[in-house]
């Protein structure tokens, strides 16, 4: 194989994981990033089924085990903050699975494991994409013109790349849900449990712990009309007392802890579904190509599992060939799209059902949650937490003498 020049744009979780195994694969990677640095925010994500095997072959397992959260279950309250239901982490792959880990460490983890030679330019991102068969030229922000072999866009949900290559072949499912991430000060009576509450009109309250002694807290609302993400983050911000206080159980500490958290996110849920991940040169993966939300759920999962099955298959290009390229492109799309469609499926009922307007409603989820806490239904429960899994053997990546 001719070594192959590839640009992976994005320095999260997709894209680091792809520039990884194309790394090992002997190819000459550069990643942009479109933040100045690297981004090391974020809360908790997970590594679920075929992902936790890829932290093993990446030789990053024992690292990742180190710095997870610590969680040790999921239990839903009342407005007293009695427990409900409770489901503790009893398969790898629960409510609360195995590994539960901070996003920027997780991220931090794979950047530093990444093969001598990567390179990645922070502050940088993609103005102009031309296709030009036997390359693909990529004009940068920063005003310089580059050739590549082939164009790897990993920018997240909200990539304006990819919408400038697909334009209208990329399609959003807005779920009409505002998710609002931040991290809030440990007080007395937090434990190692992930603690979750529905309020009346469409809310919800979640807190739970990490492994840097302060907690990580979500807070949900389902509103068709509002777009928090969209909106400047003060701006978004200061809506929150309105929207939540007068909820119940911890409204005003999450509230007044994302008043003056340094790393509150905003997200409005929104599914990815794209016809093709590939064009000629360039290609999608990540949240980017198929984002499925946390109520899907297994983002982080997919991403890493995308990042190795798009190495392998063009591990095993014979050249830099478009036609070659096509055919790898081809094959990654075929062995991804079967555990996407699964995870992008929504549970019967998702999202309405976990968001209930009323306060009858609520009951009605909590009862619901009581009796699937109890014995065997317990594990039938969790099993919605089932994703990123396969039938499907992972394919063999060819791995470079001088890396591997
Ligand atoms: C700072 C941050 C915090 C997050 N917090 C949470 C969280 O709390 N909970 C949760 O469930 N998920 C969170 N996520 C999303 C989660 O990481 C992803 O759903 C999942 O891991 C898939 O990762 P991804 O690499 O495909 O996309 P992302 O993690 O979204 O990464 C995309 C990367 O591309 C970069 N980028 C965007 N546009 C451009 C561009 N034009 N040019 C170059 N680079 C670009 C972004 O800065 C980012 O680094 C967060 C993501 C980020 C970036």
């Amino acid at each position: 194989m001719t070594v192959q020049k590839v640009l992976i744009s994005g320095a999260s979780i997709a894209g680091l994981s792809t520039a990884f195994w194309l790394g090992k694969a002997g190819w000459e990677v550069t990643i942009i990033e479109r933040a100045s640095a690297f981004r090391e925010g974020g809360q908790n994500v997970d590594v679920r089924g075929v992902a936790r095997e890829l932290l093993q072959k990446m030789g990053i397992e024992e690292q990742v085990r180190k710095q997870t959260t610590t969680e040790e279950g999921t239990a839903f309250v009342n407005e007293k903050g009695q427990i409900v239901g409770a489901f503790p982490v009893e398969d790898s792959d629960g409510l609360t699975a195995e590994i539960e880990i901070l996003r920027g460490d997780l991220a931090r983890i794979i950047l530093d494991a990444l093969p001598p030679g990567i390179s990645v330019r922070y502050g940088e991102w993609i103005e102009q994409v031309t296709d030009q068969h036997e390359c693909v030229e990529i004009t940068l922000h920063s005003g310089q013109k580059e050739r590549y072999d082939l164009l790897i866009i990993a920018e997240g949900v909200r990539s304006k790349t990819r919408d400038k290559v697909f334009g209208d072949r990329v399609s959003r499912n807005e779920l009409g849900l505002n998710m609002i991430y931040g991290t809030i000060e440990k007080q007395a009576g937090d434990d190692r449990w992930w603690r979750w509450y529905n309020a009346a009109g469409g809310r919800q309250v979640s807190i739970r712990p990490d492994n840097k002694g302060t907690m990580r807290a979500t807070l949900a609302f389902k509103d068709r009309e509002r777009n928090l993400a969209e909106i400047p983050s003060d701006q978004a911000r200061a809506q929150l007392p309105d929207i939540f206080i007068g909820a119940g159980w911890q409204d005003e500490r999450v509230v007044s802890g994302f008043a003056t958290s340094k790393d509150v996110y905003f997200d409005y849920l929104t599914q990815i579904m794209m016809s093709t991940w590939s064009e000629g040169r360039v290609c999608v993966t990540g949240d980017a190509a198929w984002c499925v939300t946390p109520i899907g759920g297994g983002g982080s999962s997919l991403a890493l599992i995308g990042g190795y099955v798009l190495a392998a298959f063009l591990s095993q290009s014979s050249s830099n060939g478009a036609e070659d390229l096509q055919s790898c492109l081809s094959k990654y799309e075929q062995w991804m799209r079967p555990m996407v469609d699964k995870a992008q499926k929504l549970p019967p009922g998702a999202p309405d059902l976990f968001f209930p307007q009323s306060k009858a409603g609520v009951g009605t989820v909590q009862m619901v949650l009581r009796i699937a806490s109890f014995g065997p239904l317990r594990k039938l429960f969790a099993h919605i937490g089932h994703v990123a899994d396969s039938k499907e053997q992972l394919p063999d990546i060819r791995v470079a003498q001088t890396t591997s």
